[in-house]
């Protein structure tokens, strides 16, 4: 069978270095890929969001299965146009993508079928915004409704800085579209921790847990960015706190879409706030979350091309996930400046040294291939993954190859995993 994966960062090269292993798969294109990708699947000048071309590719390659990677392309339909076409694809559709897509409909549908979270306010008016803020005091949240590429989270320690971040958002434009509603929420303190399932609408079939580090820098300080490293397991998801998410998160939200109209059937990635074995959820998104995906693929011993055809197709009856015993680590090596603003073309050195480590993968995130050499081309770089028989072992393994490489100005984080060590 003929694969095409659509999406260029972390997350896809972890998706075809996965794929690639399925004796079921013949050849890979990936649109667009990157350097990294170029090495498994033949690249294909595409963009996520150019629905026609990549479907009269696919229908042209004659693509078995398609797998979206980020949320653009599936909020914009894709997956409804590949299906209408009789092709196979994987992912949300348009209708089930807006539980990513819309934070407002996000948390209204919480609300209405009982799944814990923030209590929130929505407002298109800044007046009643400013006076919702007032009320509740700081430390407070504000988040444009649309998709924002991770940057339209914004936590005010002061009120003064939440009416300015509305302010932001609803008058100035800063999201332009995404931001003509904002959600403001209560400020939630404890443990984040990601969780992911396959469903078909009726089976939820979890993946193992796992935990991103959204914060730029060491201690979780700094802005928010799309993710800096992620581990997993996360052991702060007990067997307990698992019940729970399937119980209390899933469940009620996979039933609820189908009641509201938008079965769904692909990956539901629930971002939740623990603390005191109780559970918030803080966000959905509609596909693999990255960088998560990297250490969570790294550890599945299960083939996932049948997981994916099966729940392409609606029906995950039969379909089992096995995982590795081992720890996965993964450190994104980042652009200096980044998430703000930052430099590319920058040759990056020490790949071939870090791919002789054994028990450590470099998934490509930002990159791309100039003259014969590999240089940066985005603000996350690489995702460095280590394995290990402990989280600690793995935490070495990954920063071994960090070590390994450079460029100019590159930043990571020299915590990722630490909290897993804390416990
Ligand atoms: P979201 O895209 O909604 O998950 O927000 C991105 C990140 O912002 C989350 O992963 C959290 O680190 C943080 N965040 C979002 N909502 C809250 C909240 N209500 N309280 C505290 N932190 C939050």
């Amino acid at each position: 069978m003929n694969v095409l994966v659509i999406g260029g960062g972390g997350r896809e090269h972890a998706l075809v270095w996965k794929i690639a292993q399925s004796p079921l798969v013949e050849q890979i294109f990936c649109a667009p890929g990157n350097a990294g990708i170029a090495g498994l699947a033949h690249c294909v000048d595409l963009q996520v969001d150019d629905v026609d071309g990549l479907l009269a590719f696919a229908q042209k390659q004659q693509i078995g299965l398609t797998v979206v990677g980020p949320e653009l392309p599936l909020t914009l339909g894709l997956v409804d146009r590949f299906r209408e076409a009789g092709l196979v694809a994987f992912g949300a559709d348009q209708k089930a993508a807006l539980i990513e897509g819309s934070k407002s409909f996000s948390k209204d549908l919480m609300a209405k079928y009982g799944v814990p979270t923030a209590a929130y306010g929505t407002f298109t008016d800044v007046a009643q915004a400013r006076e919702f803020i007032r009320r509740q005091g700081a430390p407070i949240v504000v988040k444009a409704d649309g998709l924002a590429a991770g940057k339209g989270v914004i936590i005010a320690r002061t009120e003064a800085a939440a009416i300015a971040a509305v302010e932001d958002i609803l008058c100035d434009g800063a999201f332009g579209a995404a931001g003509s509603r904002v959600v403001i929420e209560e400020f939630l303190e404890g443990e984040e921790a990601s969780f992911l399932a396959f469903t078909d609408g009726t089976i939820v079939l979890p993946l193992a847990s796992s935990q991103d580090h959204k914060a730029a820098y060491d201690g979780d300080t700094g802005p928010n960015t799309g993710g800096m490293g992620a581990y997993s397991p996360a052991p702060v998801v007990t067997p307990e706190i698992h019940d729970k998410i399937i119980e209390q998160v899933l469940k009620p939200t996979i039933a609820g879409m189908a009641a509201e109209g938008r079965p769904y059937s692909s990956i539901l990635y629930a971002g939740v706030m623990i603390k005191d074995g109780q559970l918030k959820v803080l966000e959905f998104n509609a596909r693999f979350g990255d960088p998560e995906t990297q250490p969570l693929l790294a550890r599945l011993k299960s083939d996932i091309v049948p997981v994916l055809l099966a729940c392409a197709q609606g029906d995950l009856s039969g379909i089992e996930l096995e995982w590795h015993d081992k720890a996965a680590v993964c450190v994104v090596m980042a652009a200096g400046g980044y998430p703000g603003n930052y430099e590319k073309g920058l040759p990056i050195t020490g790949l071939e040294m870090a791919a002789a480590i054994q028990d450590l993968t470099v998934f490509h995130a930002g990159t791309s291939e100039k003259d014969g050499k590999v240089v940066t081309a985005g603000g996350r770089v690489l995702g460095v993954t280590g394995w290990g028989s402990t989280v600690a072992e793995a935490i070495d393994k990954a920063y071994e190859g960090v070590r390994a490489i450079r460029w100019p100005e590159v930043h990571y984080r020299t915590d990722i995993g630490r909290k897993a060590l804390n416990r």
